[in-house]
């Protein structure tokens, strides 16, 4: 586990997949346009490990060992692929109902794509510093989509990008959804072995699957009852306090949703007077005479540059494109009332996009 979080981002060119499709990049070609960064971060990983002895840290893994945890590798990082994230969260609340046990790769692999949306439940200056980095380097493609004619992808326009708005819409949307399973998910594999190991305090034997000292189980705020040098004091499980894990998370999260909630209104005033302004000006050029006014043009041309551009432009895009045009006009209409749902329509991209 711990092997494919170190490795699952490695070599990221800090653009998405999608523009690697859109710019026909050599690992586009090579991936044939699926989970292309994702494959590359394992691929060029275990070149690493098979080209130079002196880094194989697998070296003493027999052939069997060795096959099981490469599957398991490629299964879960191929897995922070956020185009899989819907499926990923669906099918795991549709196991959970069942009554067989969970699928270990499936469950370590919602593991750490939980841990790689994770930021939004870490203290607001984290989440608040991970969230600029991460918004800078969209915005350094949305530069690089402007030099290429290509459309802007989502959140990648530096100008327009609202960005406290955009966090609410991916905690509401993805990161609370994909929390809220994994508790389920390890409330169903723990709570099973807590059990076990309360019955068996004396003569207590640790079970493989707890690799947690008690030391590193900070999130229990009710330690273990159980007395000093017990043979139960060594074993984490009895330290975890599922319960308390939930309300940790979600306090944290709405927290700094309530920090972005803030933040958004601001955000929203200062557009509606970007707008304003803008229009002002269109109106002014217009009066004058002048034919090519300001910014809106400019975009609109490039806009227009990019259609013709069929061949680059993936349906889907183009679709994009014309639902957030459409939403800014009316938004310049209404003064930016949108219903929740169209938020939704609308924003599915971006959120899927704030996870890496
Ligand atoms: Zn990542």
């Amino acid at each position: 586990m711990i092997f494919a979080a170190a490795v699952h981002d490695y070599e990221h060119t800090g653009t998405t997949n999608n523009f690697h499709i859109q710019t026909r990049s050599d690992s586009a070609i090579l991936y044939n346009d699926r989970s292309i960064l994702e494959s590359h971060h394992v691929s060029a990983a275990y070149r690493l490990l098979q080209d130079d002895d002196e880094m194989n840290i697998f070296y003493n893994l027999s052939k069997d060992d060795w096959r099981e945890l490469r599957a398991l590798v490629v299964e879960v990082v191929l897995a922070t692929d956020m185009s899989c994230h819907f499926q990923q969260v669906k099918h795991m609340k549709t196991f959970l109902q069942q009554p067989e046990g969970i699928d270990k790769p499936k469950a370590l692999s919602l593991l750490l794509h939980t841990a790689d949306i994770s930021h939004p439940a870490k203290t607001w200056d984290l989440h608040h510093r991970w969230t600029l980095s991460l918004l800078e380097e969209f915005f350094r493609q949305g530069d690089k989509e402007a030099e290429l004619g290509l459309p802007f992808s989502p959140l990648c326009d530096r100008k327009s990008t609202m960005v406290a708005q955009s966090q609410i819409g991916f905690i509401d949307f993805i990161v609370v959804p994909t929390f809220t399973v994994l508790t389920d998910m390890t409330e169903k594999v723990v709570s099973p072995l807590i059990d076990e190991a309360s019955n068996s305090l004396t003569g207590f034997r640790c079970s493989s699957l707890n690799s947690m000292s008690c030391e590193d189980a900070k999130w229990g705020s009710q330690r273990s009852s159980v007395s000093e040098g017990s043979p139960a004091e060594n074993c984490s499980l009895l330290a975890v306090d599922l319960k308390n894990f939930k309300a940790l998370w979600s306090e944290q999260v709405l927290q700094n949703r309530d920090r972005w909630k803030t933040q958004a209104t601001k955000e929203t005033e200062e557009k509606a007077i970007r707008e304003v302004e803008e229009e002002r000006a269109m109106q002014k050029a217009t009066l004058m005479g002048q034919t090519e006014p300001i910014e809106t043009e400019t975009t609109e041309g490039k806009r227009d540059k990019r259609e013709t551009q069929d061949k680059l432009n993936s349906p889907d895009e183009g679709e994009t494109g014309e639902r957030i045009k459409k939403h800014e006009g009316e938004r310049t209409q209404h003064g930016d009332t949108k219903s929740p749902k169209d938020n939704e329509t609308e924003n599915k991209d971006q959120q899927l996009k704030l996870g890496k």
